[in-house]
């Protein structure tokens, strides 16, 4: 049994003064509105269609495309009454993308003007309505490129839109409802600043819909937030019950036609099926990463504690001969600490060891580090014995504790 679950946010960015976007979700039925119209007019606009829709989508018996086709035909009645009845209002108009999950386990979806509707199908997202704008159409024939449409003086003139006129031409699209297909309404606002390559990698990430729509929202508004941006993301579900295998061709059933009735283009694509749990690998992956970093972390403290902590040093506590533990000017925050005290002086080693002493002699180990003393003392006696202290030994600035001599 299919089912959808939805997130959504809406922002007014950072540049205008107000929200004119409206979202709705109210299951099976999930729409944007980006409204337009001086002063409040964009927002009366969104807001009227978006409530005129959920009042006129028929719930009643089973549903079909057809239902959402009358309800958005409904809601472009709604405003352009609206509008007729308050001259203040004259001309506002508004986008209407709109999702239904009817009979047969599929998705209707209408759109009228330049919000859009993408399906986020086996890591790749495509865009299935059209934007019905001047750039978009001149692109749609040809005439200029992609890129050029992004930077065109013109890209915002809309040649389509709900409440301006008393019947609009209505653009269906049917979609199979396969689990694991995330579908993503959104106004303007968000393909203005977000790539579709990041579009992509957010939904590829977050498998959470609220999470994930309130992440592109968070997008757009970083790369400059010039519009309102409104997103609704929708999941499809499955739960435990078997679908029959689909067919794996792809079939237009007809291309885009202007029918009396107001209704646009009506494609149909079947594709096979197939379950998918893209969210688990996700975090599986994220869970693994953190684990091994935790671990790379705390090697790396025991590495530089243990290298701190190790070794031993003979050095210089004012004038007398003092074995650290530790490492000579201590290692990041660990400093070396006093171990023993020996019964030795400056004075009782040769000057020629003092600067030596001075930045700490190392030694592997708290014998070795008393040897070492002990080798000094006895190199001391000794040319002290031959020769004679003052003849070998140059002065030296450190005085001679006198009550420490061996
Ligand atoms: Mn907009």
């Amino acid at each position: 049994m299919i089912s959808l679950r939805a997130g959504s946010a809406t922002d007014v960015g950072l540049v205008r003064p107000e929200n004119q976007d409206q979202l709705l979700v109210a299951d099976p039925l999930y729409a944007v509105a980006d409204g337009m119209g001086g002063h409040a007019a964009g927002e009366v606009a969104s807001s009227v269609a978006i409530e005129a829709l959920n009042n006129a989508f028929d719930r009643s018996g089973p549903l079909n495309p057809d239902n959402l086709i009358q309800a958005a035909l409904a809601a472009n009645r709604a405003v352009w009454d609206e509008a007729e009845a308050n001259p203040e209002m004259r001309g506002m108009g508004t986008t209407l993308v709109a999702l239904a999950l009817v009979e047969g386990d599929q998705l209707a979806i209408v759109n009228i003007g330049d919000s859009r509707l993408y399906v986020f199908h086996d890591e790749e997202l495509r865009q299935v309505t059209s934007d019905h704008n001047l750039v978009a159409e001149m692109v749609a024939q040809g005439r200029i490129s992609k890129e050029e449409a992004e930077v065109h003086p013109r890209r915002n003139i809309m040649t389509r839109a709900l409440g301006v006129e008393p019947d609009v031409p209505v653009d269906l699209f049917v979609e199979p409802a396969v689990p694991g297909d995330r579908y993503l309404l959104c106004s303007d606002g968000l393909p203005r600043e977000v790539s579709d390559e990041l579009i992509a990698a957010v939904l590829r990430r977050l498998a959470n819909p609220q999470d994930a729509a309130k992440e592109l929202v968070n997008e757009a508004k970083n790369r400059g937030g010039n519009d309102n941006i409104t997103v609704v993301v929708v999941d499809v579900t499955e739960s435990a019950v078997s679908r029959e295998e689909e067919d794996v061709t792809a079939v237009t059933v007809a291309a885009p036609v202007q029918e009396g009735g107001g209704r646009g283009g009506r494609r149909f694509r079947r594709r096979q099926p197939r379950p998918k749990a893209f969210s688990s690998p996700v975090t599986l992956r994220v869970v693994a990463f953190v684990l091994v970093l935790l671990v790379i972390i705390g090697l790396g403290a025991f590495g530089v504690v243990w290298y701190a902590r190790s070794g031993y040093f003979v050095g210089l506590q004012h004038q007398q001969i003092v074995i650290y533990q530790g490492r000579p000017g201590g290692v990041l925050w660990m400093k070396p600490t006093l171990k023993e005290r020996t019964d030795y002086t400056t004075a009782d080693v040769l000057p020629v060891h003092l600067q030596t002493l001075q930045s700490g002699q190392q030694e592997a180990s708290l014998a070795a580090a008393r040897s070492y003393v002990q080798r000094l003392v006895e190199e001391k006696q000794q040319s002290a014995g031959a020769s004679g202290p003052p003849a070998t030994t140059p002065p030296t600035t450190v005085a001679r504790s006198p009550a420490t001599t061996a």
